[in-house]
C-alpha cells in the first residue's frame, strides 16, 4: 500500500489523517488542539508526534509514508508561511521545519487552496485539469486549480474570490471595502438578510421556521420557508442566488474552468441552491450556448483539508 499523511492545521484543532493513496481513503485520523498562538516549532513537533502515533496504530513506520502534506491558514509562498494571523506566525519556514523533524518530504499549502485541490483530484473535479472552488461559509473562501496545480499567485494569496467586487459602493465587507461578493453570499450575509426580511415581514413563514425567535434564524431558514412558498423567503433566496450568479459568472468568464465547485455550509442546500443558480447562470455568463463548465456541489465536507493536504505530494510528482 502507498501511504501519505494529510494535516489540516486550523486555528482551534489540528486534524491529521493517514491516507491510502490507492484506495483513495483516510484510513485513520486523529485530532489535537492547536492552542494558538504558539511557535511554529512547537506546533510542528505536535504534528510529528501525531504522525508517529497514526503510523503505530496501523503497524507501519513513519518512513513508510511517502510524504506529509500540510494545509495551513494564512499566506503561503513556496512552503513558507508568510503571514498567518490566527497562528501568530510571520515568515515561518514551515515546510522545512516539518520535513526536518519527520524526515519525510513535506509540502505546505494554504488551507483553502488545499481544499480546492482535494476536489480537483478526488472530488467533483476528478479527471479534470481545472477547477475553481468557492466556499460559502462565515466568509467566502476560494481556490484556483489550473493545469492540475494550485495557483498561489505571484504574491501567494491568489483566489480571494470573496473579495471580488460585484456592487460598486455596495454593502460593507469584513475586509473594509464595499460591494464584495462576501458581503452578499457568505452564510453570514445570508443570515443577516434573512433577519432583515423577517423584521420587514412579520407574517413571513420564516417566523414559524424559527419558532418566533429571530435569533434562531440561520442559513437554512429562508430555504425552508421558501419551500413552503413564503414570499419574503423567496426574495432572500432570489437575491442571494442573483448575486452569487454574478460572482460565478465572473469566475467562469475569466478562467473558463472545467468545474466550479461550491462548498461551505450553504452548499448543504444542494439542489435547492444549485437549480436556481444554474438557471441564473444561463443569463449571466458569456458564450453560454457553448458552455461546458459544470457547476457542482463540493464532495468533501470536513475532510477536504486532510485530503487536499495529503494529495499535495501528487502535485509535485
Ligand atoms: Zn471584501
Amino acid at each position: 500500500m502507498r501511504y501519505c499523511i494529510g494535516v489540516d492545521l486550523g486555528g482551534t484543532n489540528i486534524a491529521i489523517g493517514l491516507i491510502d493513496l490507492d484506495g483513495k481513503v483516510i484510513i485513520r485520523k486523529k485530532s489535537v488542539k492547536t492552542r494558538a498562538p504558539r511557535p511554529c516549532v512547537e506546533i510542528s513537533a505536535d504534528i510529528r508526534d501525531v504522525c508517529v502515533d497514526l503510523c503505530n496504530d496501523v503497524g507501519i513506520t513513519l518512513s513508510e509514508v511517502e510524504w506529509i502534506g500540510v494545509a495551513t491558514p494564512g499566506i503561503v509562498r513556496s512552503g513558507v508561511v508568510i503571514d498567518a494571523f490566527n497562528l501568530g506566525w510571520t515568515n515561518e519556514k514551515f515546510e522545512e521545519i516539518v520535513c526536518t523533524m519527520t524526515g519525510r518530504p513535506t509540502f505546505v499549502a494554504n488551507d483553502a487552496n488545499a481544499a480546492a485541490y482535494a476536489e480537483a483530484k478526488w472530488g467533483c473535479g476528478i479527471g479534470e485539469e481545472s477547477l475553481i472552488a468557492v466556499t460559502l461559509g462565515t466568509g467566502i473562501g476560494g481556490g484556483i486549480i489550473l493545469n492540475g496545480k494550485i495557483w498561489e499567485g505571484f504574491n501567494g494569496f491568489a483566489a480571494e474570490l470573496g473579495h471580488m467586487v460585484i456592487d460598486v459602493g455596495g454593502r460593507r465587507c469584513s475586509c473594509g471595502l464595499r460591494g464584495c461578493l462576501e458581503a452578499y453570499c457568505s452564510a453570514t450575509a445570508l443570515v443577516h438578510e434573512t433577519r432583515r426580511m423577517m423584521k420587514l415581514y412579520p407574517d413571513s413563514l420564516m417566523w414559524q421556521v424559527t419558532g418566533g425567535n429571530i435569533d434562531c434564524a440561520d442559513g437554512r431558514t429562508a430555504f425552508t420557508a421558501n419551500e413552503q412558498g413564503d414570499f419574503a423567503a423567496r426574495q432572500v433566496i432570489d437575491d442571494f442566488v442573483n448575486y452569487l450568479a454574478i460572482g460565478i459568472a465572473n469566475i467562469i468568464n475569466i478562467f473558463q474552468p472545467s468545474v466550479v465547485c461550491i462548498g461551505g455550509g450553504v452548499s448543504g442546500q444542494g439542489e435547492a441552491l444549485m437549480r436556481p443558480l444554474r438557471e441564473r447562470l444561463k443569463y449571466t455568463s458569456f458564450g453560454t450556448k457553448d458552455m461546458r463548465t459544470r457547476v457542482e456541489v463540493a464532495v468533501y465536507k470536513n475532510d477536504a483539508g486532510i485530503i487536499g493536504a495529503g494529495l499535495l505530494g501528487i502535485m509535485e510528482e
